[in-house]
């Protein structure tokens, strides 16, 4: 399996093990995910960028394959130092596999005497996933990086080599490590809870600063750009980043808020980052263009038509359809679209701060099967908060009116229409303004009253028995919904803290499913995922400082049950969330 992926793959990075640092970089999905993840593949380049060096990935396994570095198949005991680039919460329970069945101490407790050597590793850990919230892993990791890895690699890796050098113990480099800006250690971090499980204090030792400020990249001169190519990737296309983060502010969305300042990265840095592009290219992927300017988009779009190249992209604006970009899309061969209108209604759509309405997604969907794409997908959110089967109602009402608008226009081109409507379960996540809110889409009485974490399963499988209902009688429309039990688990993990990385760590090796290990550990999925906070509650988050303030989160929360409209972000005025200064 290795041979076959280092065969199909182009970019890979092989360097002399002698006189080098080795770090294994690890992901833990299996490697068509890893691959399509921009991040990942932007820390393999930045830490192989330096000549003292030498990075290899390693991948979840797939059908029994050993857990080994792709690049020159050697077992993570091999490495003194692992970086783990993470994303998404349904991987941690991989993670906790992969370090179990890596031959190492996978609690950082059990390294902390250890020196720094093969064997015993040193465990940094990144990704928007650790910087959203670090907690449930962060008793595996000795450091943990909060915020974008370019302006902090550099310095940590600098200290690092210092310190080798002069063979310090592994607490004195941790607490070199808590003097850079956006390094977390954890272990010098202690919480202590109250009978209810929530957090009463977050106590800092040995010098730690109180709360760990994040960091991020104002700029750049080369946008971010896909280094490995390979038919295998989920998503196999040269990715180009437009900016990051995004200036909307939808409540429902952690990356618009932990990725704040939106940056749109200049023109040339993107035309630069195109230019690296190998010749055998054929699909671009630009990523961030929810943010980016319609003329702007357009202006890539003719650029990479003229090179005869094809578009991809995750999901559309529908607000930002303009006539020349479907045509280029089409032209580009493009054959399906995804919009979100992520709310069911219009008016849950003013509760998420959306701002999309009706008119837009229609004028969107027509224009697109004008131009002869046929295959429209809509991601809708089920159990935001106030949703009522009167919104789902709706939701159905605008599926039969948007059928009727585009069917005529796809017939009279002789072809057939294909709709899907994706539906998943909305989580309550970390830094948002519903970061208050209850899995389920319960009310503060609902979730009280319960206790139970099945009261939020019963509540999201009615409203999706009864959409299913609804949309079985509109012709040519395909549902996915995923499975709210599954997403309990993440509803759990995204607020969680460190009692839950034995969970995460029983998860994977197979020992116990999540519903007995939280049993067997004395947690309550409820406690995580449903009980309502108080705006004034000190979560296990908040040891990191992203720079929104509590006080805009609680009032964002309160504008969304008036239904109250949130304006975009303006850089250069605004100072509303804190992130400006
Ligand atoms: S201060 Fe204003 S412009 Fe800056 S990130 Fe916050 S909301 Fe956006």
């Amino acid at each position: 399996m290795r041979a076959d992926i280092l065969a199909a793959e182009s970019g890979t990075i092989r360097k002399k093990w002698k006189g080098r640092l080795p770090v294994a970089l690890i992901y833990p999905n299996t490697y068509p995910i890893a691959v399509s993840n921009l991040g990942f593949q932007q820390v393999y380049g930045l830490l192989n960028r330096r000549e003292e060096i030498v990075c290899e990935r390693v991948v979840y396994p797939e059908n029994g394959a050993p857990l080994r570095s792709l690049e020159s198949n050697r077992p993570l005991a091999d490495f003194p130092v692992l970086c783990v680039s993470i994303s998404f919460e349904h991987d941690f329970p991989r993670l906790a596999a992969m370090l179990a069945a890596g031959g190492i101490a996978p609690y950082a407790a059990e390294r902390s005497r250890a020196p720094v050597a093969p064997g015993a590793p040193l465990i940094i850990m990144g990704g928007v996933a650790v910087f959203m919230n670090p907690e449930p892993i962060a008793p595996f990791a000795d450091v943990m990086v909060i915020g974008e890895a370019e302006p902090v690699f550099d310095d940590l890796f600098i200290l690092f080599g210092e310190n080798r050098r002069g063979r310090l113990e592994r607490q004195d480099l941790l607490r070199a490590f808590c003097g850079l800006r956006g390094c977390y250690v954890p272990s010098f971090y202690s919480f202590s809870y109250d009978a209810d499980g929530r957090v009463t204090t977050i106590e800092p030792s040995r010098g730690a600063p109180e709360r760990v400020e994040r960091i991020y990249l104002p700029d750049t001169a080369e946008a971010g750009h896909s280094i490995l190519f390979t038919d295998k990737a989920e998503l196999s296309m040269y990715m180009v980043e437009l900016g990051r983060g995004c200036s909307r502010g939808c409540r429902f969305c952690a990356a618009g808020f932990i990725y704040r300042p939106p940056r749109l990265w200049p023109k040339e840095a993107i035309l630069k980052a195109l230019d690296k592009r190998p010749e055998q290219i054929r699909r671009i992927g630009l990523l961030g263009m929810e943010m980016a300017h319609s003329e702007t988009l357009a202006e890539f779009s003719r650029l990479l038509h003229r090179d005869g190249l094809a578009l991809s992209f995750s999901s559309l604006r529908a607000d930002r359809i303009t006539g020349d970009l479907v045509c280029l899309l089409a032209d580009s061969g493009l054959k399906s679209v995804a919009i979100a209108p992520d709310g069911a209604s219009e008016r849950l759509r003013r509760v998420i701060n959306k701002g999309l309405c009706e008119d837009d997604l229609l004028a969107a969907a027509r224009q697109l099967v004008r131009a002869g794409i046929l295959h429209l997908k809509l991601y809708v959110m089920l159990g935001l908060p106030t949703e009522t089967m009167r919104d789902l109602d709706e939701l159905a009402a605008m599926l039969a009116r948007l059928r009727e608008t585009v069917l005529p226009i796809a017939r009279k081109q002789g072809r057939m229409m294909e709709m899907t409507l994706s539906v998943n379960s909305f989580v309550p996540k970390p830094w948002t303004p519903f970061q208050y809110l209850s899995y389920g889409g319960l009310s503060r009485r609902e979730a009280l009253s319960s206790q139970e974490a099945a009261s939020a399963l019963v509540a999201l499988k009615q409203k999706i028995r009864y959409l299913r209902r609804m949309v079985q009688k509109i012709p040519n429309i395909r549902l996915r919904v995923d499975r709210p039990e599954r997403v309990l688990e993440q509803a759990v993990f995204s607020r969680g803290d460190r009692r839950l990385a034995p969970v995460l760590m029983d998860m994977g090796t197979g020992r116990r499913t999540f519903r007995q290990a939280m049993k067997a550990r004395g947690l309550s999925r409820w406690q995580y995922a449903i009980r309502p906070r108080d705006a004034d509650e000190l979560f296990c988050w908040q040891v990191l400082d992203h720079g929104v303030t509590s006080g805009y989160l609680a009032q964002e929360m309160q504008r969304a049950f008036a239904e109250k409209k949130t304006a975009g972000c303006d850089t250069l005025l605004c100072k509303r969330c804190g992130v400006c200064r």
